[in-house]
């Protein structure tokens, strides 16, 4: 146990660096999302993430906005408990018999205006998923969606960047 603490003392850290990211261009790009929201909206912008049956890979890059690295909440964007609070629905994963259901109830529980974006490459057409007996298939095969963002996953200045041309194209 003596060997495992010295050991321990004497070696640097063996997490990964986190990834390059210039500080000042992902604030440049937070604020100019929250502007956007606040121009549309009057109030920042409230986010509903709703996983229609995805492997998780894009609730990770989703997730990560809300991290300490990327610290969202700074800006004014937030993450929301309920539809009833949201103005967008960011959807991820191909759409699942499962979840259909709660998809389509989850759209109709959001107040208007709203927008729904559907997250990665999955959401766009069922993706690797595609074609499965559990896969309804994309997200716009339930409700009807504003914008696309694509990658598997994709990244979360990816969708930032996705995000703030949702608002422009909404302006
Ligand atoms: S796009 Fe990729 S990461 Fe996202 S749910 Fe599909 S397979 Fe997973």
């Amino acid at each position: 146990m003596r060997k495992i603490l010295f050991e321990n003392l004497v070696k640097g850290p063996v997490t990964e660096q986190a990834p390059a990211m210039e500080e000042a261009s992902l604030a440049e790009l937070a604020t100019a999302l929250e502007r956007a929201a606040r121009r549309k909206l009057g109030r920042s912008l409230s986010i509903r993430e709703v996983d229609a049956g995805s492997c998780n890979g894009c609730e990770l890059e989703i997730h990560a906005l809300n991290n300490p690295f990327y610290d969202l909440e700074r800006f004014g964007l937030r993450f929301v408990a309920s539809p009833r609070h949201a103005d967008v629905l960011l959807v991820t994963g191909p759409v699942t018999k499962n979840m259909q259901i709660a998809l389509e109830r989850t759209y109709r529980a959001t107040p208007d205006p709203k927008w729904v974006v559907a997250v990665g490459d999955c959401a766009l057409d069922g993706g690797l998923f595609a074609g499965g007996y559990a896969c309804v298939g994309g997200v716009s095969a339930a409700i009807p969606v504003d914008l696309h963002i694509r990658g598997c996953p994709p990244s979360p200045v990816q969708l930032l960047k996705g995000l703030l041309a949702l608002l422009d194209k909404a302006r």
